[in-house]
């Protein structure tokens, strides 16, 4: 199966119960965490992800709400004896921020950490049942989105394989709608209400409006919004205005399994 286990779904900073973004996705092979912003630890706890089964950790971009997290839980797996190997891909300058880390608190990882920086678009892992491949986006600072694809459907069920795309930080872009066409389950970000649309231009993020139109556009199978502005309590105006445009929409729920 392939499943999306939200673990944040805020951005910029903790609010209203909400964390940065992170999230785990369930795959036959492995799980992979796609962001991992402050606190993802901490609700790896509090849904019962189990940790060791993640061996692959993909980081956007580097505003601290995508990956603050990550020096935390890679000194817990230290902690917690784990040996076999971990992957992280990120921007390239993420190998040095996380080594400073290390060297300057005197950590020895007990297991061996590979970096593999991002240098553009394209394949970034070949799974046994999956490949995750990574695409630019419009961001304030280089930012991409990873699309996660099963390489054969599971022999229960008839149908295709399945696929998600995560989109990361995003101004809306209509070059997305090439890359995410026809994927099972899209999450693309909603930072601001429709209302908002001049704010979420000027600080390159996106509106409920216009994530529904890239779905809608693309002929996605279901879309999940998130990354949700601090300055909003409430998530539900965000879903009901994107299904104006996009009916099979759901606000992305922490701690909820989404099945792509
Ligand atoms: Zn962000
Ligand atoms: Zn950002």
């Amino acid at each position: 199966m392939l499943g999306v286990t939200i673990l944040g779904n805020n951005s910029a900073i903790p609010a209203h119960g909400r964390h940065p973004t992170a999230q785990v996705i369930t795959t036959p092979d492995d799980l992979l965490l796609f962001d991992c912003g402050e606190g993802t630890q901490i609700q790896i706890l509090n849904y019962k992800i189990r940790r060791g089964r993640i061996n692959h950790i993909f980081i956007s971009h580097l505003h601290g709400d995508h990956y603050y997290g990550l020096v935390g839980l890679l000194s817990s797996f230290a902690l917690l004896g784990r040996n076999q190997p971990l992957t992280v891909y990120g921007p390239a300058p993420l190998k040095e921020l996380m080594e400073r880390h290390f060297a300057l608190s005197d950590t020895d990882l007990p297991y061996p950490l590979h970096f593999h920086a991002i240098e553009g678009a394209g394949l970034l892992l070949d799974a046994p049942h999956y490949t995750v491949s990574c695409f630019n986006t419009k961001h304030r600072i280089e930012c991409r989105g990873f699309l996660i694809r099963q390489k054969k459907a599971e022999r229960r069920r008839s149908d295709k394989p399945r696929s998600y795309a995560f989109t990361a930080d995003t101004q809306f872009d209509e070059a997305l709608i090439e890359i995410v066409k026809g994927v099972d389950l899209l999450y693309h970000e909603t930072t601001y209400p429709h209302a908002l649309a001049d704010k979420a231009y000027a600080r390159f993020h996106s509106t409920t409006h216009q994530a529904a139109e890239i779905a809608k556009r693309a002929q996605v199978g279901k879309l999940l919004i998130g990354h949700f502005s601090a300055k909003f309590e409430e998530i539900e105006p965000f879903e009901v205005e994107a299904r104006e445009i996009f009916p099979a929409t759901e606000a992305a729920r922490e701690g909820v399994t989404y099945l792509v």
